[in-house]
């Protein structure tokens, strides 16, 4: 008897012609998060991926930890496989199901059966498992409406399975089969999530952080790479590029009214992201803005610092509350490192009064002071890159 792993895809099979592509897509994540455990072989058949380990040294926790981290997938199950026969089967089942069972009384066996070449229906397999696990533990009982384990018996193509629990799988879409994205990642709660929530939907991404040396420290940027480093748990591996705004934030306080420097600042942001992600391949930028969190993120001030961005900006956050982004944040385990205290280049030099509802000709008079392009162009000379992996 061997373990496996058994997926099911999500959103991919609704993809009509170009569903090949997306499942080549899901398979190479799959294959390259599997190269940290040791050798498995990973194939799809009839709309199921198999992870099957080939020899004693693969970490099948590990990959199966992994593969619930994996996008597009909707279901993530471990299984036992055995030869197509009902002895085979029960003998599976009553080896492999008690330890999945502990503590379990009200149990409930479904059987399905895609080789209907098998003498016996899924009703049967079904109840014949259920027998031999009832005979096996006169604890248990069998509960179809309230269970507390769920048992799954699958007559495939190529083998049976046998498995008690399903978990959920990451969902969303195959990460990269929708195209590449520049994170604009700080060391808040919302970026680390936005970057989340658009990779879910298939977007390759990569990251940008922006510094303010020496106001902004080593510590302040290594937590930026633990959360790069959190975000691989999902996506494998990303590229973090750092950019330093330190020439442009002192050319701001010189020169500009200091209620207006955030949105100023945040206008040479979204600039030097453009033109990182063109650099760098990306099509679209992301953001972890919500409406009305803060004086910079209004709709007046939105206008005036996302104005001109010659790209899609996506901000997934848009209209999320504080605690759903929190509640998000916990989940990819980026909450306890986002909340450390450290300073953001957007918290040095923070305006005492910011503009929440700034005028539009005020605002580009102020920038008009500045030697935009000359300053972006040094800003964007000072760009780092550095590829972060899980
Ligand atoms: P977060 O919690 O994501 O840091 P925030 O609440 O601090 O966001 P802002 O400072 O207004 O809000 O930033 C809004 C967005 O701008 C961030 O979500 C992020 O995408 C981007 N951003 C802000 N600061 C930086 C930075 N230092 N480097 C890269 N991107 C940044
Ligand atoms: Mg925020």
């Amino acid at each position: 008897m061997r373990e496996i792993i058994l997926c099911k895809l999500g959103e991919t099979v609704l993809k009509g012609a170009n569903r090949a592509t997306f499942e080549s897509i899901l398979l190479r994540s799959l294959r390259r998060r599997a190269e940290a455990c040791g050798h498995f072989h990973i194939y799809l058949l009839q709309s199921t991926i198999y992870i099957e380990p080939t020899d004693d040294t693969c970490d099948l926790d590990g990959m199966y930890e992994r593969a619930k981290r994996v996008f597009g997938l909707v279901r993530v199950t471990r299984a036992a496989e055995c030869e197509k026969n009902m002895e085979a089967i029960l003998a599976c089942a009553k080896a492999y199901l008690p330890p999945k069972m502990a503590g379990v009384r009200r149990f409930r066996v479904d059987a399905k059966r895609s080789d209907k070449s098998f003498p016996l229906g899924s009703p049967e397999i079904a109840a014949e498992v259920g027998g031999a696990l009832l005979s096996a533990n006169p604890r248990l009982r069998v509960d179809l409406h309230q269970p507390e384990a769920m048992i799954r018996v699958e007559v495939r193509d190529r083998a049976a399975y046998v498995h008690a629990a399903q978990e959920a799988g990451a969902g969303g879409l195959p990460y990269g089969s929708s195209g590449r994205g520049l994170l604009l990642l700080s060391g808040g709660i919302d970026s680390p999530v936005a970057g989340y929530l658009m990779a879910k939907r298939g977007l390759m991404l990569d990251a940008l952080y922006f510094e303010t040396p020496p106001y902004t420290g080593d510590l302040a940027r290594e937590k930026v790479e633990t959360l790069a480093d959190r975000l691989c748990a999902y996506v494998g591996r990303l590229r973090l590029h750092t950019i330093s705004l330190t020439e442009i934030q002192e050319a701001l306080i010189r020169t500009c009214d200091e209620d207006y420097f955030t949105l100023l600042l945040r206008r040479f942001m979204m600039a030097l992201a453009e033109r990182t992600a063109r650099e760098v391949g990306c099509e679209a930028l992301v953001t972890g803005e919500s409406l009305g969190q803060v004086a910079s993120q209004t709709l007046g001030a939105m206008a005036v610092t996302g104005a001109g961005a010659g790209m899609p900006v996506f901000r997934p956050c848009i209209g999320l509350d504080k605690e759903e982004i929190v509640a998000y944040a916990r989940r990819i385990d980026t909450f306890e490192t986002s909340i450390l205290p450290y300073e953001d280049c957007c918290t040095v030099f923070t305006p005492r009064h910011p503009r929440t509802r700034p005028k539009p000709e005020v605002f580009e008079a102020e920038l008009a002071k500045l030697d935009f392009d000359g300053l972006c162009d040094r800003a964007a000379a000072t760009r780092k890159t550095e590829t972060r992996r899980n």
